[in-house]
């Protein structure tokens, strides 16, 4: 089983409007919500793929309430510990192909609670059970910033593998520390920020960046590259994985549907090519849809053959 983990989820709001009036009333028919956070979707891929998986994370008030129900509608099981604050709501508003958004910042978690997860978290990850866990998304204020070395060396302790998709401070701090995630997937932006200067998309650059001393001992790290596929570095070994063409039509979350198809494939021990082939298809299936952390598996056959795979 799979365990994934969002510390600060949300209620995704959408508002679909055909103009946006600024200082004036605006009513909106159809709004749609849903339970949202880079965890959450990366839970709702793997639950798609039909891989057997447990959502974490922290959780209050009515919208935490309206979450865990929402998953259990969908048969998503959860164990989320509860804190004090209220669960944070999240506002896209759709108009004129424009997407604005409106992003709370979302509670401020007390020592206590920052302490009493830990000891939830590490009864879910000692579970014989619970095989790989996926930790995605920004830490909630209230937390120190090495909050997740902290859980990455609880999972250490049960020689359970992490994949960590964070950014900033939060990924830094993690690399610094002794024990590692096995898989990290920043996209450029985020290496970038982490190295202090820009990186290009060019394949040589990108395997010089990542020799760096700073990712020494992450078995994989696995650069996203939006339309131009990815590179990826395993151990020693260096990929450039080239995808097809596809007709896109919302591309947020396509990082996190990867992040579901990498643990996906470590928890089925999957080849580094198999690897590569389903990170890369289902961050793919996601661009090709409306919704954020849904894939048409119909598609998927297709795709994994058309991945191509190099070795450089
Ligand atoms: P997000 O933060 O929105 O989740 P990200 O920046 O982490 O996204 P991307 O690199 O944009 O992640 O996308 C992840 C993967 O999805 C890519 O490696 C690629 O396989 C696929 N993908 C995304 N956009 C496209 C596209 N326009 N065409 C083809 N594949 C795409």
């Amino acid at each position: 089983m799979i365990l994934t983990v969002t510390m600060n989820p949300s209620v995704d709001i959408s508002y679909p409007l055909e103009k946006f009036n600024l200082d004036t009333v605006n009513r909106v028919v159809k709004v749609s919500k849903t339970p949202g956070g880079k965890g959450l979707n990366v839970t709702r891929v793997l639950k798609q793929l039909n891989d057997e998986v447990v959502a974490t994370g922290l959780i209050g008030g009515a919208l935490g309430t309206d979450i865990q129900k929402k998953l259990l509608e969908k048969g998503i099981k959860n164990n989320f510990f509860e804190i004090s604050g209220e669960t944070r709501n999240c506002i896209a508003i759709l108009h004129e192909g424009n997407q604005t958004e409106i992003l709370e910042k979302g509670p401020t978690i007390t020592k206590s609670e920052s302490d009493n997860f830990l000891e939830h978290f590490e009864k879910l990850v000692k579970s014989k059970e619970i095989k790989i866990i996926a930790i995605s998304g920004s830490l909630p204020d209230g937390l120190e910033i090495n909050y997740y070395s902290k859980m990455i060396e609880i999972c250490e302790k049960y020689k359970k593998s992490v994949v960590l998709d964070c950014s900033g401070k939060a990924l830094l701090e993690v690399l610094k520390n002794e024990y590692k995630p096995k898989v990290i997937k920043p996209n450029t932006e985020e290496l970038s920020q982490l190295i202090g200067k820009d990186v290009s998309k060019n394949p040589d650059e990108l395997k010089k960046v990542l020799k760096d001393k700073l990712f020494e001992k992450i078995e994989w790290i696995i650069v996203s590259l939006g339309a131009d596929g990815a590179f990826a570095k395993h151990n020693d070994k260096f990929y450039k994985v080239n995808v097809p063409n596809i007709k896109v039509v919302n591309p947020v979350g396509s990082g996190d549907s990867t992040v579901a198809g990498i643990t996906s494939a470590i928890h089925e021990n999957a080849s580094d090519q198999d690897l590569l082939r389903k990170a890369n298809v289902l961050g793919m299936l996601n661009a090709m849809e409306k919704l954020t952390g849904f894939v048409n598996l119909e598609n998927y056959d297709k795709l994994f053959n058309e991945v191509e795979i190099l070795e450089i």
